[in-house]
């Protein structure tokens, strides 16, 4: 979201794994000179992949097709280092699609009551760093009668307000997911169910897809994730996320495995349904054919998977 998004301010004086401290100014003059190399049209050199190519992640990976800008390019000697590391770079604990799916979720605003049991089980189940700061969702608190994300409350105290309204964010899991055209060395990419993943080692940590995504949707890490060893999730890499974003993968881990996302399971009041569009009896295909439906940015052109509706 657009608003001032405190969970990604890294915490004040924290030491990142190779002991570098920074301030909250220096992230955010970091930032400011990410901005200027997009601006200038330095790292969109990644767009001579066809977005085609990149979203189902066959784009070559090559330093050449990445860069074509040659040894001036910052980026290139670490791009051929990484080939024959990481290569093919998909996530070893991430199972194969099961089938044909193509994961939806619809969320129910009216029905939602703010209560956040979402976020807490999505930290939970995806091996969330407690200390990092952020969460894979968000609820934002809205007043009646209007969308208004610059205005929306984010910190708000007491849930269930019968005078507000509240709407759940979280990665869209986008047909056509700027965040992939973004990366320049193909680090992340749409799986064929639809789901946006991430390969934390091969990642480079340059935060682009950050700035591509319309939806504030990724987080970095700035410190290791820290999990209390008897709370860690196996099935969701840890250590290999420091400095690296991340962002909500649609619980792949469970729903490539026939379970419904956390968030789905821990919603009190049903709000959220998740399921598979290309099933046309699944609970998805049926609301979005028989309610008013509506999806955040739909100017953006990026097809989101999460619909609302309420
Ligand atoms: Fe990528 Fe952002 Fe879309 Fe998620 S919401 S797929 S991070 S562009
Ligand atoms: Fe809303 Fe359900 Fe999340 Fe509670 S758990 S905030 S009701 S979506």
């Amino acid at each position: 979201m657009s608003q001032d998004r405190k969970c990604d301010v890294r915490p004040e004086g924290a030491t990142a794994p190779d002991g570098t401290t920074f301030s909250r100014r220096s992230f955010l003059q970091g930032l400011g000179i990410a901005a200027g190399v997009v601006a200038a049209g330095v790292v969109p050199a990644v767009l001579v992949a066809s977005p085609a190519a990149a979203e189902d992640g066959t784009a070559t990976a090559t330093a050449g097709a990445v860069a074509p800008i040659g040894s001036q390019d910052p980026l290139a000697a670490i791009i051929a280092a990484d080939q024959p590391l990481n290569y093919p770079g998909k996530p070893v604990y991430y199972a194969d699609p099961a089938g044909k799916e193509k994961w939806a979720m619809v969320i129910d605003v009216k029905a939602c009551v703010g209560c956040r049991k979402c976020v807490y089980a999505c930290v939970e189940e995806n091996n969330i760093g407690r200390t990092s700061g952020f969460t894979l969702i968000q609820v934002l608190e809205m007043e009646p009668g209007k969308i208004d994300l610059e205005t929306s409350v984010l910190d708000y105290e007491e849930a269930g307000r019968p005078d507000k309204w509240y709407m759940p964010v979280q990665c869209m899991q986008c047909a056509h997911p700027p965040c992939v055209y973004g990366c320049p060395v193909q680090a992340t990419w749409k799986e064929p169910d639809g789901i946006v993943v991430i390969d934390y080692d091969k990642c480079i940590g340059c935060r682009n897809c950050m700035i591509t995504c319309p939806y504030g949707a990724r987080h970095f890490n700035w410190v290791h994730p820290e999990v209390p060893k008897d709370e860690v999730n196996p099935k969701v890499p840890l250590a290999e996320k420091a400095w690296t974003p991340e962002k909500c993968t649609f619980c792949i881990q469970r729903t490539r495995n026939g379970k419904t996302t956390a968030c789905v399971e821990a919603c009190p009041v049903g709000a959220r349904k998740f399921g598979d569009l290309n099933d046309p009896e699944s609970e998805v295909s049926i609301l979005l054919k028989t309610r008013r439906v509506w999806r955040l940015k739909e100017e953006e052109s990026t097809e989101p998977m999460i619909w609302y509706v309420g």
